[in-house]
């Protein structure tokens, strides 16, 4: 997003008063009630990083960026030891080998894409005199929380050049896209019966007025990008919620932002990484931030690829991998108890807004964590002062899954699956609580050290 702390306000006049409009503002112009600065900049901070985010790419962009700034080079482990990263499209990893740290790894795994709508291949389309778009539903979205929002554009270009192709990031930061929703005049019973929607039919997002023309809308990509539509060989595209990141609540006390799921822990993975950077021996920290979640992690740069493994052989070398002096933890949302539908929930796993990181388990291993990963990640909160919740579904309720049970069968790691409490996970708005960002923190830290 760009920057939006210098948008004047609206005024508006209603029943004759004047009205200051609702004006987009940063977190530190906000603070939140009753937690000292340091949360609120931590806070602030994650609603940037999501917000310069919209897509895997743009995510993978964001975590260099700070990597970089914080002592780390693009390279392979071959180029020697020190803080160092590689990407991999929509994925990243990261590591700082030796010297003096063993080759017990601490991993922390998280994943840059989110549910959303993605431009088919041919996208134009039209429908009495309204151009529209092909989408495809990426991942398991809320698919009525796309409905009647301003929606931006997205991600990577292939781009002829002389060497043959280059990848070009682009984002159009402006309301080109919309699904509006069917009139209640012409839908009586929807509040009733509830919303039904047709993936292909529903979903076609309206871009403006006019006959087919096909090529138009990703000759506005282009221009934005600063490129000749006719050297677009190839596109990853997908829309994206303009409204910023935001602190909510009467207290400030919750952030309400697109993309909770999962950029939260890579930017709280990226923040933990980069804290231990100069700090002599101890385990051999790395962050792996994986693509592809969301559509089952099967894929070149996704959990299920050999890009953990395949570092993990090479910073071994010659020694072998002890997996209980090792330990991978997997960092992505978890289900607060939502109180309007506490049934939900199994009475003895309420899991709440502001309580803390949340170990996650299932006996059908949809979670990776197991008592001795689950007692390692406690005597860590022990040693930090972090309070640990304990999730599990209701048994009638199939349950999510995450990288975590695909990284251990990869791998062969001892591995924890933990989350942070958030509420409407997979909406296009998701919500969660300021206080747990900085218990993450505070605990991502204290893994990767001890
Ligand atoms: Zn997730």
């Amino acid at each position: 997003m760009t920057d939006i702390g210098g948008l004047g306000g609206p005024v508006g006049r209603i029943g004759g008063r004047i009205v200051a409009a609702w004006v987009p503002t940063h977190a530190s112009q906000r603070p939140i009630y009753g937690m000292d600065t340091d949360v609120t900049h931590q806070v602030e901070d994650l609603c940037a990083f999501i917000d310069a985010s919209p897509s895997p790419f743009h995510a993978v962009a964001t975590a260099a960026t700070r990597l970089e700034a914080a002592g780390f080079v693009e390279g392979s482990p071959d180029d020697g030891t020190g803080p160092r990263y590689l990407r991999s499209s929509g994925s990243l990893v990261a590591w700082i080998a030796g010297p003096g740290r063993t080759t017990g790894f601490r991993v922390l795994m998280a994943h840059t894409d989110s549910p959303n709508l993605r431009l088919m291949p041919n996208p134009d389309r039209s429908s009495h005199g309204i151009r529209q778009l092909g989408i495809e539903v990426y991942g398991g979205a809320l698919l009525n929380s796309w409905l009647d929002r301003d929606l931006g554009c997205s991600g990577r270009l292939a781009v002829r050049n002389a060497a043959g192709m280059e990848e070009v990031l682009v984002r159009l930061d402006r309301p080109v896209a919309r699904v509006p929703q069917l009139a209640i005049h012409l839908d009586r019973g929807v509040n009733e019966k509830g919303l039904v929607l047709d993936p292909h039919t529903s979903l076609s997002p309206v871009t403006g007025l006019g006959d087919l023309e096909h090529g138009a809308f990703l000759a506005t990509v282009a221009a934005t990008a600063g490129v000749d539509t006719a050297d677009v060989l190839g596109f990853d595209l997908m829309l994206h919620d303009l409204a910023p990141s935001t602190l909510a609540g009467t207290g400030n006390e919750l952030v309400s932002a697109s993309r909770i799921d999962n950029l939260l822990s890579c930017h709280i993975a990226v923040e933990a990484i980069c804290g231990v950077v100069g700090e002599a021996g101890g385990p051999t920290p790395v962050v792996v931030l994986y693509d592809h979640e969301e559509v089952g992690s099967t894929s070149a740069t996704g959990a299920g690829s050999p890009m953990l493994s395949s570092l993990l052989d090479r910073l071994l070398g010659d020694a072998s991998l002890n997996s209980t002096d090792s330990l991978a933890c997997s960092v992505d949302g978890a289900h607060a108890v939502h109180p309007n539908y506490p049934d939900r929930h199994d009475a003895g796993h309420l899991v709440h807004l502001g309580g803390g990181p949340v170990l996650k388990f299932n006996a059908s291993q949809r979670y990776a964590t197991d008592a001795p990963g689950a007692a390692r990640v406690r005597l860590a909160a022990e040693r930090c002062g972090v309070p640990l919740q304990s999730y599990s579904q209701r048994a009638d309720l199939p349950c999510g899954s995450t990288v975590g049970p695909i990284t251990a069968a990869v791998t062969g790691l001892t591995t924890v699956d933990l989350g942070t409490p958030q509420l409407a996970m997979h909406s296009a708005r998701e919500l969660c609580a300021c206080s747990d960002v900085p218990q993450l923190r505070r605990l991502l830290g204290e893994l990767l050290r001890s």
